[in-house]
């Protein structure tokens, strides 16, 4: 089931409905596939972590955006307001401008996020070779990796050894980020303007007879 369905009846016939259609199928795939490699590998982050949000602020593609923003504008569309008017809930330059460090799991966009936040790492890159190989996230622990059974260590895991190690295989990054524009731009240079233009696309579409959440009609990108 969409998590953005009243957008998607907003933006029906539209060129950005299909784009979010497969935006979130793509999701979709991802958190399928991690989610067997989570049963199958028991491998997961440190509980609470977020140290991969901290000192990092995601780019991203055209579509991603789109999707973050009809998510917003779905479950939070105060915030979609204030983003689309530059203003982000969480600002700060040195973290990710939805990273709320006293939120328990911190990411306050969860099903909104980007494809790096869902793949980073639960998901295996090609070697030169184009062999399938995995390293554990650089913020795990050392500590904790020693206590695996076997123990791991902060390197890189060729297909081989992940078999004998986890019993399965990371989903694979290039296969599922496979036909997605290379073209990225900073979240918080492109959300804003993004949001906007899914306002007016939405103004448009339905003649602002019933706006969805409250969302006002009429911003131009
Ligand atoms: S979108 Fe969420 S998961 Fe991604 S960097 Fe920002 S806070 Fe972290």
């Amino acid at each position: 089931m969409s998590e953005i369905p009243t957008i998607l009846k907003k933006l029906e016939g539209t060129s950005e409905y299909q784009i979010l259609t497969e935006i979130e199928a793509a999701y979709e795939r991802i958190a399928k596939e991690q989610n067997e490699w989570y049963e199958k590998s028991g491998f997961l982050c440190p509980y609470g972590c977020g140290e991969c949000c901290s000192h990092f602020e995601p780019d991203l593609m055209v579509s991603e955006a789109l999707y973050m923003g009809a998510w917003l504008l779905e479950h939070q569309p105060v915030i979609a307001q204030s983003v689309a008017e530059d203003k982000f809930p969480f600002y700060a330059m040195e973290h990710c401008q939805f990273f709320d460090s006293e939120a328990q799991y911190h990411c306050s966009i969860y099903g909104g996020r980007p494809f790096i936040c869902r793949l980073f790492g639960a998901s295996g890159a090609r070697s030169k070779t184009c062999e399938l190989v995995w390293k554990p996230c650089r913020f795990y622990p050392s500590e904790q990796l020693a206590k695996h059974d076997p123990p791991l260590k902060h390197r890189q895991y060729s297909s081989k050894e992940l078999m004998q190690v986890f019993g399965t295989l990371p989903p694979d990054m290039e296969a599922l980020m496979a036909g997605t524009d290379a073209d990225t731009v900073l979240l918080r240079d492109i959300l804003p303007k993004i949001i906007r233009h899914l306002l007016y696309i939405i103004g448009m579409n339905d003649n602002g007879s019933d706006n969805p959440n409250g969302t006002p009609n009429g911003f131009a990108a």
